[in-house]
């Protein structure tokens, strides 16, 4: 899988777990298989996740 590839699968799996703001929702890491969390501000509604596992994060 290419590194983009992989950043997609983990922002995908990390949006479709989201449900609501200023929560953390955990999530297996399709790139690792490990922990993740992520977290939506009510503020600016952006996302934010990182992964124990890999250490692969994003912002939005
Ligand atoms: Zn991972």
């Amino acid at each position: 899988m290419r590194e983009e590839d992989r950043y997609i699968e983990f922002l995908n799996a990390a949006v479709a777990v989201c449900k609501g703001f200023d929560n953390a929702y955990e999530f297996e890491c399709p790139i690792c298989g490990g922990r993740a969390w992520v977290l939506q501000s009510s503020c600016n509604e952006h996302h934010k996740a990182a992964c124990e596992g890999c250490g692969a994060e994003f912002t939005e």
